[in-house]
């Protein structure tokens, strides 16, 4: 790329995939680009494959091209369907449709053949050493490897015992096939990597058609190159595979795909490896996959995530070309971002403490309007019914209040929201001392609209105590402790750091109207944060607080 070029990207602040997508595109190289999405269908997608994902599908929809979604199914003893449904389900959600669905097991026929042609070509040989002697006899960084007894096996053996072991003559383990390369070449994985094991296993989708099953580097730069794939991406763990990916490619004379890699998505207090979400799962350390504390994109839409912050996320992210952790509270950020411009608004009283008015005459309810979004003042409205007995936050009234404490204290004033100033009278102490009711006047002259606006320093939330539903809510915390769960020290567990307080469940009071609500989205509690009504159990979940801890 011209010095230029790189110029001109970098004022137009292009990624560095970008730059490499604008060139290829100027220079003829591709008329169009077509990317790929490649989940292994061995769990559920977390918020990393999401920023894949919007990545993939982000590039080939800002230059015009077109995203395959193909499932890496290569080991049958993992993969199921349940996970291919829920991918697509994520996918479809996070707001992208893939243009073709392939299976790496599709390509299996192609890879046989393939293989076949290598062992002709005499760059494959079927090895009967062990698992545990291809492993010692690979050598070290330092030290070549040791070639295999049985590396020089004609071709015509080769082809013969290959032959065998598809037609399931021999045991798992019993024999490989490996690409032959250099037992001394300094990048180990060209040290004679393995193309084929033998696994008596049934497919989730070729069933038992096959007892070889081709290893990934082998598999799938031929399977990006079987869909013209021109942009390959993957995270940048997989550098040092990309020479193996191009030589498999080279050798076999195919569209030449190339592999891009990107910085993989790591969070803060968070743990991404499927492996450990799956341990989590299965020994009930949350509720599920969907478990709202899970960082899976089912968990955090059952929270009350929305796709546009996941996709602002990813954008926030950036592509970057070295690992780093990203805070979670950008996450969190890009949620309120969205449902600060468009959530509806209503009450609700978490920790409840009754608020009596003593000059209101029993029974009777006065409505007040209330925006559902502050942000359109004249939009749609809904009503909060005022009665005699409130509840408002035990935390909104203090008894021996400091100065700058301007919420309901002895004597002192607030507007209830919406409605009324009321001044506190009296209160009530059990024999704890825990306040059980307070007193309080109403200023019948203080009614929003009517005359003129009298104004106090304080206004707290309050909801009406008969004219109220009981709601569950759900508060959480992360799921674990530590900042730096990628740095926890060797032969620690990571379980140590779970959070004993992640979740904590209270019985709350809402108005009305909240009952009602069709958006959809999570909602905001005025003062307290976005909740969303949890689909399973109509529970309503703590999406985030509104206070932002992140400075962008
Ligand atoms: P895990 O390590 O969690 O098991 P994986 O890489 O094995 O993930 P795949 O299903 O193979 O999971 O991933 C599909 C795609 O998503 C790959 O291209 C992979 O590079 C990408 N991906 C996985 N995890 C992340 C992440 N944390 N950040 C960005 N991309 C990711
Ligand atoms: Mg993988």
């Amino acid at each position: 790329m011209s010095e230029n070029t790189t110029e001109v990207a970098a004022e137009r602040n292009l990624n560095f995939l970008e730059e490499i997508i604008e060139n290829d595109l100027s220079t003829g190289k591709y008329k169009s680009i077509l990317t790929r999405f490649p989940p292994e269908p061995n769990g559920y997608l977390h918020i990393g494959h999401a920023k894949s994902i919007c990545l993939n599908f982000g590039l080939a929809k800002k230059y015009g091209g077109k995203t395959n979604l193909r499932f890496d199914d290569t080991n049958p003893v993992k993969e199921d369907t349940e996970y291919v449904d829920s991918i697509k389900e994520d996918i479809k959600w996070l707001g992208f449709e893939w243009a073709n669905e392939f299976y790496a097991s599709d390509y299996f026929d192609q890879l046989y053949l393939w293989a076949e042609e290598l062992i002709k070509k005499g760059l494959a040989y079927v090895d009967d050493q062990t698992q545990e002697e291809i492993r010692l006899n690979r050598g070290t960084v330092s030290q070549p490897g040791i070639e295999s007894p049985y590396r020089n096996r004609s071709v015509e053996e080769n082809l013969k015992l290959f032959r065998e072991m598809r037609d399931g003559k021999y045991a798992d383990g019993e024999k490989v096939l490996r690409a032959k390369i250099d037992m001394a070449h300094p990048n180990m994985l060209f040290r004679d990597p393995l193309m084929y094991r033998i696994i008596h296993a049934s497919h989730h989708r070729t069933g038992d058609k096959w007892c070889i099953y081709p290893m990934y580097d082998y598999a799938h730069g031929e399977c990006d190159s079987i869909e013209n794939i021109t942009h390959s991406i993957c995270t940048l763990e997989f550098d040092v595979h990309r020479p193996l990916y191009d030589w498999f490619i080279e050798k076999l004379g195919i569209f030449p795909s190339h592999q891009y890699e990107f910085a993989r998505l790591n969070l803060t207090y968070t743990v991404m490896s499927k492996r450990k979400l799956l341990e989590l799962v299965k020994n009930n350390y949350v509720d599920g996959w969907d478990d709202p504390r899970m960082p899976t994109i089912c968990g955090i839409r059952r929270r009350g995530y929305t796709p546009e912050a996941i996709r602002m996320f990813a954008e926030k992210v950036g592509v970057a070309k070295r690992d780093n952790v990203i805070d979670l509270s950008l996450l969190e950020w890009c949620l309120r971002q969205d449902l600060n411009a468009r959530a509806n608004r209503y009450m609700a009283v978490l920790n409840p403490v009754k608020l009596i008015i003593d000059n209101w005459e029993e029974g009777k309810v006065e409505y007040f309007d209330a925006p559902l979004n502050p942000a359109e003042p004249d939009g749609p409205k809904r009503k909060v019914p005022f009665t005699k007995e409130l509840l408002i936050e035990k935390e909104d009234f203090m008894e021996d209040a400091p100065k700058k404490y301007f919420r309901l204290k002895p004597d002192g004033e607030v507007r209830l929201k919406y409605a009324y100033i009321v001044k506190c009278t009296s209160f009530v102490k059990d024999s704890e001392g825990n306040i059980t009711e307070i007193h309080c006047t109403y200023d019948p002259d203080s009614k929003p609209g009517v005359g003129e606006w009298r104004s106090v320093k304080g206004t707290i939330h309050w909801v009406s105590e008969k004219m109220s539903d009981r709601i569950e809510a759900r508060l959480y915390e992360h799921l674990f402790t530590e900042e730096q769960m990628g740095a926890i020290p060797e032969g620690v567990d990571y379980k140590d750091y779970l959070n004993p307080n992640s979740l904590t469940i209270v019985t709350a009071y809402a108005e009305p109207a909240l009952k009602d609500d069709k958006s959809g989205i999570s909602v905001q509690f005025e003062r307290i944060g976005y909740f969303y009504r949890d689909p399973k159990n109509g529970a309503y979940n703590k999406a985030t607080g509104l206070k932002d801890s992140f400075k962008i």
